[in-house]
């Protein structure tokens, strides 16, 4: 039996579980299981994997990023965007990648319009990270947003609102507003969004956060984060079975 699964602190709102065993139901793929592994802490991270038998596994709030140190090997993506989502176990060794970027890029490209060419991400945690590397690719200049802004590319919600007219890519890079605290809202001002916006939540649990509700209500185009969670399965899928038309040379040592 080939063992795969979720680390993270708390994991009750995710879906991911769920996505790969149907997966495995439907694909009849018999040799594999996908558990959820809430961990308080990633001490003694690479004993537990070996002890646990696992094969692959994927990282949540709040270790996509503390988890670059226990790794053997990152992958140069992963490691340009300083965060992991998907861990390979090679003979014993940790392989980081992050499959985030390539799914939020596809997932956002399609609904992507002529005039959004500035973003907002709220945020400044791993998903926000992956989220402005996929910017990065697609051509799209954008800037953090944080409660506790500390640099140049990092502002506050007030001067966010300030630039809410002209960034019409606004993407809710937070945890506000899961389930089941569905009434939050990382946004509260929804005066500058139009139809000219896009906006993204990477929650998909809802699948109607209040804030796309509210963005919603101003003609704005959303998307929720289900799409994207099911492209990064996949995407971690292919690692773990070394998918041929994925590229996994170049490397870098940790
Ligand atoms: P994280 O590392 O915990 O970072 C979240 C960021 O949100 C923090 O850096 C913080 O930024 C901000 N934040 C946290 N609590 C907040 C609050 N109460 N009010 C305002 N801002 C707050 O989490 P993550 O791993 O980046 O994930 C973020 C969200 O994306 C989660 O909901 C996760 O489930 C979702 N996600 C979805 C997918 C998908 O496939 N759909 C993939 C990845 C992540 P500041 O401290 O700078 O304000």
């Amino acid at each position: 039996m080939r063992k795969y699964g979720l680390i993270g602190k708390q994991l009750s709102h995710s879906w991911s579980a769920r996505y790969f065993n149907e997966k495995f139901r439907r694909e009849n793929i018999t040799d594999c299981e996908y558990n959820l592994y809430p961990l308080p802490t990633l001490h003694g991270l690479r004993d537990w994997a070996s002890d646990t038998g696992l094969s692959g596994f994927n990282v949540t709030i709040p270790y996509k990023t503390d988890i670059l140190s226990h790794l053997d090997h990152i992958d140069p993506e992963a490691s340009d965007i300083g965060a992991v989502n998907c861990v390979h176990i090679i003979d014993n060794r940790l392989i980081g990648h992050n499959t985030d970027w390539k799914a939020f890029h596809d997932t956002i490209a399609p609904m992507l319009s002529p005039q959004n060419t500035h973003a907002l991400i709220l945020g400044t945690g791993g998903a926000a990270k992956a989220v402005a590397f996929a910017f990065s690719k697609l051509g799209i200049d954008y800037l953090f947003v944080s409660r506790t802004p500390s640099n140049d590319s990092t502002i506050s919600y007030g001067e966010a609102l300030q630039k809410a007219c002209t960034h019409t890519i606004i993407v809710n890079a937070t945890p506000v507003g899961t389930s089941p605290n569905t009434a939050d809202m990382p946004w509260h001002d929804f005066s500058p969004i139009t139809d000219r916006h896009l906006c993204y939540d990477l929650i998909y649990n809802p699948a109607e956060t209040a804030f796309l509700r509210q963005a919603s209500m101003n003609n704005a185009t959303t998307c929720n984060g289900l799409g994207m969670l099911h492209l990064q399965a996949l995407l971690s899928w292919k690692i773990w079975n070394n998918d041929p038309h994925l590229k996994t040379d170049n490397i870098t040592t940790h």
